[in-house]
């Protein structure tokens, strides 16, 4: 080696930058831009600067710089990437839900999810948190995501439901013996039991904890739709769950479930069908969340008034019971200043539709910026992910979507987006 050269390395070597290249640079020019759906403030004629997948500058103009690459988003609408706080990313529901559970391995749950998980973000979801689906198979999609070896959304996983031994997170309709076969690890009676499942699926890596608090609509149970695990259950459940920084999800449509689930300091409540007055009070007094899932009230409404239905009895009733009631049920929580979060429960309706939750969202009285908040501001902080996501500003990721036209006039339109970023890596086109 030639002196100079040497001599060279050695500097490169010793300032570890002498070498470095410049970080890559994109900038997105936004026709208009809505940065903080908080503010609702629509600026118009703004460049967003990004490296290493995050904003670094937002900036007047349509700004260029030497060797960055530009995405022209001047004829669009930018707004940042959209949340989904309830989605189940392996499946769909259908007739053959019962087939599934006894034939298909965990492998196969997984790879089942990738396309689910590409036509999520191509919709513009970029984050989802996954409210239930089998441990391995979730948690695999969710790191294979986060690898980039799979294309999809920022996954915030939940692993199996925690259900009571012959609740709704049990299995129904099949043999003993086969039902003890594929029930999940994570039923549990009484408080010690409950500890203990939601301790071993934090150390599993679940993300959030996912309680199913009340019956359900789509089991062949019939227990109805209210309370199933005691309050000293729950009280157990989500004190040990905040111990270790996991917050924790109840699924519940009953009022005596909802109000037990919030009494005992749940972060939100899921569906909240048969939500009342004093259902109000507890959800501001801890600041819990409501995830509506109006998209599913209306697909298993539309099922039980199918009369070739593939719903048992059973679920049929339930159907019938809970899908009418809940837009009218966020009305009256958005009325009376509940904080909702976007989700739709995707595989009960399709994945890739999760922006109609938009529309039925704005039926039940919301306007469009603030159906717009609770699947930006508002899912991110449920979440506890403000720091990264929800809104567009430096130090924030550069997760982004546009549309034509103007969601905040006809929020319609975000069923058609035509660009998405996550983490600065475009996604669609
Ligand atoms: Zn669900």
């Amino acid at each position: 080696m030639k002196p100079l050269i040497a001599s060279a390395l050695a500097l490169a070597l010793l300032t570890g930058s002498a070498v470095a290249q410049a970080p890559e640079t994109t900038l997105i020019h936004a026709g208009r831009l809505l940065a903080d759906p908080a503010t609702g403030k629509v600026e118009t004629r703004r460049t967003l600067i990004i490296q290493g997948g995050r904003i670094v500058g937002v900036e007047d103009g349509f700004v260029q710089r030497p060797g960055a690459k530009v995405i022209d988003l001047s004829g669009q609408f930018v707004l940042p990437g959209l949340i989904d706080s309830h989605v189940h990313l392996l499946h769909e529901n259908g007739p053959g839900d019962k087939m599934d559970r006894v034939t298909r391995t965990t492998a196969d749950w997984a790879i089942m999810g990738v396309p689910f998980a590409k036509k999520t973000l191509e919709a513009g979801f970029t984050t989802v948190a996954n409210l239930g689906d089998e441990n391995d198979s979730i948690l695999a999609l969710r790191d294979g995501i986060a690898r980039g070896d799979v294309e999809g959304p920022r996954v915030v996983a939940a692993g199996s439901v925690i259900s009571p031994h012959g609740g709704e997170g049990d299995v129904y309709g099949y043999r003993w013996d086969v039902i003890r076969a594929v029930q999940r690890p994570t039923l549990c009676s009484g408080p010690d039991e409950c500890r203990k499942v939601v301790r071993q699926q934090v150390q599993k890596g679940a993300d959030i904890i996912k309680i199913v608090a009340t019956g359900a609509v789509l089991s062949d149970a019939a227990q109805g739709v209210d309370q199933q695990f005691d309050d000293d259950e729950l009280q157990a459940i989500v004190h040990t769950a905040h111990a270790l920084g996991r917050k924790v999800a109840a699924h519940a449509h009953g009022t005596v479930g909802v109000n037990a689930a919030l009494r005992a300091g749940v972060d939100s409540i899921e569906h909240g069908t048969f939500i009342d007055a004093d259902s109000m009070k507890l959800f501001k007094a801890r600041g819990s969340y409501l995830v509506p899932t109006l998209m599913a009230g209306d697909t298993v409404t539309g099922w039980a008034n199918d009369p070739n239905s593939f719903l048992s009895p059973q679920a049929r009733e339930k159907a019938l019971l809970v899908g009418p009631r809940m837009i009218d049920a966020t009305r009256r929580a958005h009325e009376a200043g509940v904080k909702i979060a976007f989700g739709t429960d995707s595989s009960v309706s399709k994945h890739g539709d999760n922006a109609r939750e938009f529309e039925l969202l704005v039926r039940a009285g919301l306007t469009p910026l603030e159906a717009i908040q609770t699947a930006t501001v508002n899912g991110a902080a449920h979440l506890g992910l403000s720091a990264r996501v929800g809104s567009l500003a430096p130090g924030k990721a550069a997760d982004v979507v546009a549309v034509n036209g103007d969601p905040l006039a006809d929020v319609s339109v975000l069923r058609h987006v035509n660009f998405v970023m996550k983490a600065g890596v475009v996604a669609k086109p």
